[in-house]
């Protein structure tokens, strides 16, 4: 039928109708059509991206399939352990910033035998497994314990002479003089990502580049910072005869 007839003596609205339903079925239709093509190109485009992670070992992160069921953990299906190339790239790559989320255990509670370098006294020298240079090591108590002041003499030294040993490695293995000796403790509060177990990072450093820090405007003078302590002298005191009770007795 034409537009011309729409309006002649029998039946013309009636077939302004049928009209109207004929094209609204055909454009429903072209809409499910495309529908149906985009939802296949998303299923294709998912199985290659997941076909060339397995191929090339390598993390991509434009797949939301990927991502989900097979990176996270906590979704357990699918799930492969990462490899050797996926913890290289963690850090640049930003998918640290995941994997630390879903742990859910204590990682220093279970060091792995194979990245362990050596043992004395209940401290573990290791390699860290997402560095932020090539080279940094860790020493890291077996016990469970948040901070320094709950070290024994024995292990605190032990930490001590780590301290030394990783200088000399580093300086020796990847050719750096200077290292930063950084003691992790104090939890969440201290952004302490992995988990609340004391832990000392040995790390190369070879430019001030490696970790930015960015300083806070400063409310005091050095004067002023000072004399801000000196009043709690009192306090300092206390602390000092406390600790000496709770953890050097
Ligand atoms: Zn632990």
């Amino acid at each position: 039928m034409s537009a011309s007839q729409a309006f002649s003596a029998d039946g013309g609205i009636t077939n302004i109708y049928a009209d109207t339903a004929q094209i609204i079925k055909s454009t429903a239709g072209t809409a499910m059509t495309a529908m149906i093509i985009l939802v296949f190109l998303f299923i294709s485009y998912e199985f290659y991206i997941i076909w060339a992670n397995v191929q090339a070992k390598k993390v991509y992160h434009n797949s939301i399939l990927y991502t989900t069921f097979i990176l996270t953990p906590q979704h357990g299906i699918m799930h492969k352990p990462m490899n050797q190339e996926h913890m290289k790239e963690a850090r640049t790559s930003g998918r640290y910033s995941t994997i630390w989320q879903n742990t859910g255990k204590c990682v220093f509670c279970d060091l792995k035998e194979k990245y362990i370098l050596h043992e004395e006294n209940g401290i573990v020298l290791t390699i860290n497994l997402y560095p932020y240079i090539d080279g940094q090591l860790m020493a890291i108590p077996r016990r469970h314990i948040q901070s320094p002041k709950e070290l024994t003499q024995k292990e605190w030294d032990t930490i001590r002479k780590f301290n030394y040993i990783a200088k000399k490695l580093i300086r020796h293995t990847h050719g750096h003089k200077g290292m930063w000796t950084l003691i992790r403790e104090g939890g969440e509060k201290s952004q302490m990502t992995v988990s609340e177990h004391l832990h000392v990072q040995f790390i190369p450093f070879d430019a001030p580049d490696l970790c930015n820090w960015n300083y806070r405007v400063l409310n005091n003078t050095p004067l002023e910072n000072i004399s801000l302590y000196r009043k709690e002298k009192e306090e300092l005191q206390s602390l000092l005869r406390k600790f000496e009770k709770k953890y050097n007795s």
